[in-house]
């Protein structure tokens, strides 16, 4: 196939780990791609806080050279070797390594394997499922685990760290629609108001819980999503009533966990991990399937930037810098 498309491209512009990485757009074509047994007209994409790393080159996130960014992409069959796609049915892709190991959806073409895919849910849009992206995906797998651990909204309310960020912006809205009540936790003051419309009851600061406290503090949440990590996930975890959960997935904060065991012997919390890349299929499709039925459309939409493909390297910039207010849509053929 020689019809070219256009693409984002990392490339070393060395030899050796170490080497610097560029990043430039380019037109490729279906040769340059990896192997798999469906092709993808890709129609949007997004710019996540992996995909901050991968471009940046701040984290080891891309494991091959050269490589397309974009953890991951929604758009349309055009060729299909898997039992389960044909041409024009409609796919949504995250996670397996996509971006990273995998040519990604900064791209308007992608070839992948076919078992990655999900069918984009009925009544969504492809701009839709990538308003929502990897980030809200997450926000769903992290409520399903609060769901798992009984944390029903009679319980107490439900603290919601990095809260003006993708995934936090997300876990509002679902958790505000599914009558829980809402603290979100934010280093931005300024955007109060945005997190009121989304469905926070409450706002504190971040201060309050990036420094070091008391491995057990008095109980101020019955659950927890965490995008945090740190510092912040010891405090947040030490403020966890009684049989609580605490739904860990980022590190926005940093990578470590500087705690104490107190919180799970003496008040039984849970600390529930939530990795979107390499969750089962029956997990994708239940949370692709509650995010079609419990994310208010119009909560998404205010929630969303959409950008060209020439814009994902000054977006990458700012979304590991916390500039970003929830989510980064990526039309990948503007
Ligand atoms: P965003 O950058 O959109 O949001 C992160 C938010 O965290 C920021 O908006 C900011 O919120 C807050 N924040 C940033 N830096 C700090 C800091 N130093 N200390 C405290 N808070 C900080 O990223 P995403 O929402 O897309 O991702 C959030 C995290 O979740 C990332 O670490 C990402 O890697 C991880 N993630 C993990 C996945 C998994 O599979 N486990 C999948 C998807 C994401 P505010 O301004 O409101 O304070």
């Amino acid at each position: 196939m020689t019809e070219k498309f256009r693409a984002l491209l990392i490339e070393k512009t060395g030899e050796g780990k170490d080497a610097p990485q560029s990043v430039r757009l380019t037109e490729l074509t279906e040769d340059d791609l990896m192997a798999g047994d469906v092709v993808v007209d890709v129609d949007y994409s997004t710019v996540n806080y992996k995909d901050g790393l991968a471009i940046t080159g701040a984290s080891p996130v891309v494991r091959r050279f050269p490589m397309i960014p974009g953890i991951d992409f929604a758009g349309t069959v055009l060729r299909s070797e898997h039992a389960d796609y044909k041409p024009g049915d409609q796919v949504v892709l995250n996670g397996w390594g996509v971006g990273e190991t995998h040519m990604g959806g900064h791209a308007a073409r992608a070839r992948v394997k076919g078992d990655w895919l999900v069918p984009l849910p009925g009544g969504m849009t492809s701009a839709d499922a990538m308003a929502i992206g990897t980030a809200g995906y997450t926000a769903m797998l992290c409520v399903l685990e609060l769901e798992r651990h009984d944390i029903r909204p009679d319980r107490g309310p439900v603290l919601v760290t990095g809260a003006a960020g993708g995934v936090g912006s997300v876990a509002i809205a679902l958790l505000n629609h599914l009558g829980y009540s809402v603290i979100a936790s934010t280093g931005r003051a300024s955007e109060s108001a945005y997190l009121k419309h989304l469905g926070a009851d409450e706002i504190i600061d971040r201060s309050e819980l990036s420094e070091k406290g008391k491995p057990l503090a008095k109980p101020r949440w019955a659950g927890a999503v965490d995008t945090v990590g740190g510092v912040t996930l010891a405090n947040v975890l030490a403020a966890t009533h009684y049989d609580g959960a605490v739904a860990a997935c980022g590190l926005a904060g940093g990578g470590d966990l500087p705690g104490s065991v107190l919180p799970f012997i003496l008040r039984g919390v849970t600390l529930a991990g939530v990795d979107s890349v390499m969750a089962s299929k029956d997990k994708r499709l239940l949370a692709w399937g509650r995010l079609a039925d419990d994310l208010d459309r119009a909560k998404l939409h205010a929630m969303t930037q959409e950008i060209g493909l020439g814009q994902v390297t000054q977006a990458a910039e700012d979304i590991l810098k916390g500039k970003i207010r929830g989510r980064m849509v990526v039309d990948v053929k503007a």
